[in-house]
């Protein structure tokens, strides 16, 4: 896994250890911080230990190429976990999350709290989108403009910096610090005398940076209202920062589902019987098209955290209320 630093990435390693033991595998659990060196020392290990299958959420998906190389001559198959493994044949299978729709679900919901359908506007957005090095930021935040972009190309959405490439907005390692100072910096340039009225952020983590840096201002008193202000994972301080009134929504990703699921890969692949997969066209690796399973990603905000986040067991009301 990459890092602990995000509640996903636990829940998702602790998760598939669960499934895994189950079934009556054991398993070597690593994270590696966000540094790549770390990670791709940690797969030689697992490499020269003799594991028979490497399940790896990518750090950065192009750093893995001769690593996998290696894997593949000890006969030991790899399974993209979330994160796509990009520049490799070694790749067998790829579980993760309709990731295109994440952003969608992200767009369409300050399309429709801004009321753009209707004709209101204009607006002012920022957008934000995660680490370049990660193939689903790019899904992300391609996701999100095919519902915004139609609205800033008709200027019912002004985005007042002009900062609307990837290149432009990516927040490289998700790191919520370099939103917080990316975000300090566009509201003393272009917000001095404005309302900024919705961000589009693609991760809780990146979320809770521009927040901090938009309380620090001023937004979220009675006469000055935060933005809309998105996010993904449905992490606690992000849910109970909905619940507080500052961030908007969120997008919940059920890992114990895609723990499930990355287990079954495993169990296929150990057994040569082929995996359940749902798509074989989206996640072209620059090598081959890896046949993938896309679980289903749930918009969730005020109304319905309760239903979604507790109703299906994924917290507790107390987590969530204490
Ligand atoms: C995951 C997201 C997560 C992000 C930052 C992405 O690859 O799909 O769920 O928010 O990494 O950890």
């Amino acid at each position: 896994m990459p890092t602990k630093s995000s509640e996903r990435w636990v829940a998702d390693g602790d998760n598939m250890v669960m499934e895994f033991e189950r079934l009556g595998y054991s398993t070597d659990l690593q994270y590696a911080e966000d540094v790549i060196e770390n990670q791709v020392a940690q797969i030689e290990n697992m490499i020269t230990k003799g594991v028979k299958v490497l399940v790896i959420a990518a750090i950065d998906g192009e750093s893995l190429t001769d690593v996998l190389v290696k894997a593949n001559d000890q006969n030991i198959q790899v399974i993209a976990y979330d994160r796509l493994i990009r520049n490799s044949e070694h790749v067998s299978y790829y579980a993760t999350f309709d990731n295109f729709k994440v952003g969608v679900l992200q767009a369409s919901y300050i399309e429709e709290t801004l009321g753009l359908k209707e004709g209101n506007g204009p607006f002012n957005i920022e957008l934000f989108a995660g680490s370049p090095d990660d193939n689903n930021a790019y899904f992300f935040f391609d996701g999100a403009m095919s519902v915004l972009q139609p609205y800033i190309d008709s200027g019912a959405l002004v985005v007042r910096s002009g900062q609307v490439d990837m290149s432009q907005v990516a927040t490289l390692r998700w790191d919520g610090s370099l939103a917080q100072t990316r975000m300090d910096n566009l509201l003393s340039a272009n917000y001095a005398n404005r309302r900024l009225d919705a961000v589009l952020s693609p991760y809780d983590g990146i979320s809770i940076g521009i927040l901090s840096s938009l309380k620090g201002i001023g937004y979220g008193a009675s006469d000055q209202p935060m933005p809309v202000v998105t996010g993904q994972d449905a992490e606690l301080p992000s849910i109970k920062s909905i619940l507080a009134g500052e961030q908007t929504m969120t997008v919940f990703k059920d890992t114990r589902e895609l723990a499930k699921k990355a287990v079954q890969m495993v169990d296929a692949v150990l057994n040569d019987r082929e995996a359940e997969v749902n798509d074989t066209e989206t996640y072209d690796n620059g090598v081959k098209v890896v046949p993938s399973y896309l679980l289903e990603p749930v918009a969730v905000d005020a109304t319905n955290w309760e239903d979604i986040l507790v109703g299906s067991g994924y917290y507790t009301k107390e987590q969530i209320t204490e």
